[in-house]
């Protein structure tokens, strides 16, 4: 084990911005990586400067934990040592021996790398990469090599202390949750719809989900809430909450009417009943796991068949990706095992209807009455907090 009394967090567009964002930001980030640590027991005391965070902790599992808070591009556990060139070099022989650099085994690394930063102190990047780099390669017998070396030592010094380290963790990234609005995400308990939540929380968002129970056309409120809980592994401690509004009564309607348009008209009916929900939890948008022609009904035609005068945004974060893409990121979230038993809708029809036309789609909205179906059976939401 590396020893560490510092993780170094760093992060990438939050950079950008203007110095009051950078600012909110940044301390937005910094809050959201303390509460995870919190959360984990995780002793620690945060520094913000210099375009970084310094989260002072020897707790081994603190730089997992900041690089899976959204914003994080990159964590790297370091040790702090003083900022001459002695101290320094006997520290980076040390890490060196620590890491294996030099033993005999046939395992062991064989070359470094030296990488140096530096500012405020009185040398340059170029005399810590030769002064150092002596000291290890005599220490351990291994090779310098610049280009592919099997260890690289990180030295970035500056006036009042040196950091020094071997790795860096690649962070979720995306932006801090809570930097954007807040997003009603439609979950359905199936694979697509928690990425997108996901996807959206990872630029950002805080989310409330809203799934439709179904039964029993579709049984899935069990797994959309376990869902949920997933989801809340990744808020830094804040709770989702999880809205349920029943629509078996309109699918049973839709279905008998407009068979073929069932898909089309079930969810322009969710999207009524959302446009409504969204307004009153104060979210800002409508968030779908659609995937442009993953499913007969997903097509270009139907999205603005279902969405023409809806007033409302709906964002498909997931609309571009391929299945496996998709899938590889439910794997990563933790919902993959939880969608995989999700069975799908009985009352999709054998073949759905691809070219939804707008005309057609609003006589029938309007000969069945779903607009005030949907004003009805929103006021008939439950609401639970998860996480
Ligand atoms: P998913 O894997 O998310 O279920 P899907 O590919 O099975 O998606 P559909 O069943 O056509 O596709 O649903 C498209 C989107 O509509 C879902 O991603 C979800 O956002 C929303 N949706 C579908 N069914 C429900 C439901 N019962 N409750 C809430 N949202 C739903
Ligand atoms: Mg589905």
């Amino acid at each position: 084990m590396i020893f560490q009394d510092v993780v170094l967090v760093r992060y990438g567009e939050i950079t950008l911005k203007d110095r009051w964002t950078r600012q909110n930001w940044e301390r937005i980030l910094s809050g959201n990586i303390a509460f995870s640590l919190n959360r984990a027991g995780v002793a620690h005391k945060m520094e913000r400067g210099e375009g970084r965070i310094f989260v002072h902790t020897s707790d081994p599992r603190a730089g997992g934990i900041a690089a899976n808070v959204f914003g994080t591009v990159s964590a790297s556990p370091a040790q702090t040592v003083g900022s001459d060139l002695g101290q320094i070099s006997r520290a980076a022989v040390e890490l060196a021996g620590r890491a294996g650099l030099g033993s005999p085994s046939q395992m062991g690394l064989k070359s470094f790398a030296i990488r140096p930063r530096r500012s405020g102190v009185p040398f340059s990047s170029e005399e810590i990469g030769r002064i150092v780099g002596q000291s290890v390669q005599s220490s351990s017998g291994a090779s310098v090599d610049l280009d592919c070396p099997d260890l690289e030592i990180f030295i970035e010094a500056r006036r009042d202390r040196t950091l020094i380290f071997t790795d860096v963790v690649k962070g979720v990234g995306g932006l801090p949750l809570g930097s954007q609005g807040k997003m009603l995400a439609l979950i359905s308990g199936g694979i697509d719809s928690p990425v997108a939540a996901w996807m959206m929380m990872k630029r950002g968002c805080p989310v409330t989900l809203l799934h439709f129970d179904s039964r029993p056309y579709a049984d899935a409120i069990n797994q959309s809430m376990r869902c949920g809980q997933a989801l809340a592994e990744w808020t830094s401690g804040r709770k989702i909450d999880f809205i349920t509004v029943p629509i078996s009564r309109a699918i049973e309607k839709i279905s008998s009417h407009y068979p073929r348009a069932t898909c089309v008209l079930c969810r322009r009916l969710m999207y009524r009943i959302a446009s409504q929900v969204m307004l009153e939890q104060g979210c800002q948008g409508i968030v779908t796991g659609y995937s442009l022609g993953q499913v007969a009904s997903q097509t270009a035609e139907n999205i603005l068949a279902e969405q023409s005068d809806l007033g409302v945004v709906v964002y498909h974060p997931l609309i571009a990706l391929d299945k496996t893409e998709i899938t590889d990121l439910a794997r990563k979230i933790g919902t993959y095992g939880i969608s995989e038993e999700t069975k799908s809708c009985t009352a999709v029809p054998s073949k759905p209807m691809t070219r939804a036309r707008r005309e057609e789609i609003a006589r029938a909205e309007e000969v069945l009455g779903l607009k005030e179906m949907g004003e009805a059976l929103a006021r008939e939401m439950t609401l639970t907090r998860i996480g």
